[in-house]
């Protein structure tokens, strides 16, 4: 399923370039190449996420979870985060938009 909607996305890239579509318009405003909305990801920082959920919340495609974080010896939950799963992301931006705290970024 996560490699199907991964090949649909890619399916629907390679065709706007191919009719022509200069390219991505993102929530936030900025226009970015087909290839860039393929190979662009959006993360998040996890040292400025306070696990609010709104990106979960306005995420239609399911590709935003919380996920808890720990610590470097990785035996003790010391807090939580977003996660942007890469595979189910469409790039609409729509989360960007929600985060108080400008913790997710597309790189
Ligand atoms: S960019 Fe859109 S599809 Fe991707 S995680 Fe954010 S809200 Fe979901
Ligand atoms: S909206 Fe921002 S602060 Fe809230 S859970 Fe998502 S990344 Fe974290």
């Amino acid at each position: 399923m996560k490699n199907e909607q991964y090949n649909r996305r890619a399916f629907l890239t390679k065709s706007a370039k191919l009719m022509g579509v200069a390219g991505v318009l993102l929530a936030g405003g900025s226009l970015i190449s087909c290839e860039e909305s393929m190979y662009k990801s959006y993360v998040v920082d996890k040292s400025k996420c306070t696990s609010c959920n709104r990106c979960n919340y306005v995420c239609r495609y399911g590709a935003v979870s919380l996920v808890q974080v720990y610590n470097t010896e990785g035996t003790e939950i010391i807090s939580s985060s977003a996660y942007v799963d890469q595979k189910l992301c469409y790039k609409c931006g729509k989360c960007i938009d929600v985060c108080p705290e400008k913790a997710i970024s597309f790189i």
